[in-house]
């Protein structure tokens, strides 16, 4: 029998409504649901931010992370390296416009006291930031080349280390490996058992954050295989995607053009006022990257932060190519 006239207009309605929904996928199958719950924080989050560089989490999640606090839940903040190779950042701050490998230092040391002032301006204690010290601007060469003591270890062409400072590791005997950043993250995460963990999407422009993404794959799957009833919650953020956001002055921070929302949509976090002004006065103590940057980081600080979720994903590393850099 053919359907009605009226029947194939409103048909034809609902399909249209459909291609503006923002999740295409799950667009086309109108009654699929999510693949994973939408984000819920209550006092039994405990938070884990993946943070390739002193500043990120922060510019990505300074808002949620005062949500999480708030609620009564716990945060915890690993910064993968310590930002030491940001060298037009150590050259604006020494007066000759020279860097030295002692220069570099310095610059971390000075960023990773950052750190500790802007979370404790979203109020946070001491203990909630984990430095890993790996090497800034060389995360995406321990994925393959340098992953294991096959060969020796990366040096930084900065700081001119191959290792974290002692006093900054978990595992004896880490130096700058792929497979050593892996153990030393996958400690952390056995360890503090995070029910929810942000880390840069794998499309992040910036090659140490793209890696980020990689190494806590890879640090999820040893954790898994100790614990295997483990499980948590990944969300990804994005900090460096084209000209993303600036191109867009509206106070909302929209989605970045040409990325799809992941396995269920983008997720919007709304910030109120407060939690701006927070937000905006943690970003202020990071003084080495205000020198250099202020615009930068002032174009993260919006009514709302997005995140979206990754489809399952099993990473084995080394990876061949490289898929960073
Ligand atoms: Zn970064």
């Amino acid at each position: 029998m053919m359907r009605s006239s009226f029947a194939r207009r409103l048909m034809a309605i609902a399909a249209v409504l459909l291609v503006f929904c923002e999740d295409s996928a799950a667009a086309r199958r109108p009654h699929a649901r999510p693949q994973t719950p939408p984000l819920v924080i209550t006092s039994d989050t405990r938070l884990l931010v993946v943070a390739p560089h002193p500043d990120d989490e922060v510019l990505a999640a300074g808002g949620l992370i005062q949500q999480v606090r708030v609620a009564g839940g716990k945060v915890r903040v690993a910064y993968l390296t310590d930002g030491d190779g940001f060298a037009d950042g150590v050259k604006l701050e020494n007066r000759d416009g020279k860097a030295s490998a002692k220069d570099f230092r310095g610059y971390g040391r000075r960023r990773q006291k950052e750190a500790r002032a802007a979370l404790a301006a979203l109020g946070l204690g001491e203990d909630a930031a984990t430095f890993l010290s790996f090497p800034d601007q060389g995360l995406c060469k321990l994925i393959r080349t340098y992953w294991s003591d096959r060969r020796h270890p990366y040096k930084s062409p900065y700081t001119r280390r191959d290792r974290p400072p002692l006093n900054e590791t978990f595992v004896t005997d880490t130096e700058y490996r792929g497979e050593d950043l892996t153990q030393e993250l996958a400690k952390l995460i056995g360890d503090y058992q995070p029910t929810l963990i942000l880390v840069p999407r794998k499309e992040d422009q910036h090659p140490d954050h793209c890696a980020a993404w990689f190494f806590l794959a890879d640090a999820l799957g040893d954790v898994r295989r100790v614990f295997p009833d483990y499980s948590t919650d990944v969300l990804n953020y994005i900090v460096h995607f084209k000209d993303w956001p600036f191109q867009d002055e509206r106070s909302a921070l929209p989605a970045p053009p040409g990325l799809n929302g992941g396995a269920s949509g983008w997720i919007q976090v709304p910030l109120t006022p407060a939690e701006m002004k927070t937000k905006r006065a943690a970003l202020v103590k990071y003084k080495t990257q205000q020198h250099a940057m202020k615009w930068f980081l002032d174009g993260f600080v919006r009514t709302n932060e997005i995140f979206s979720r990754p489809a399952p994903a099993r990473v084995v590393l080394p990876l061949k190519p490289q898929p960073c850099c």
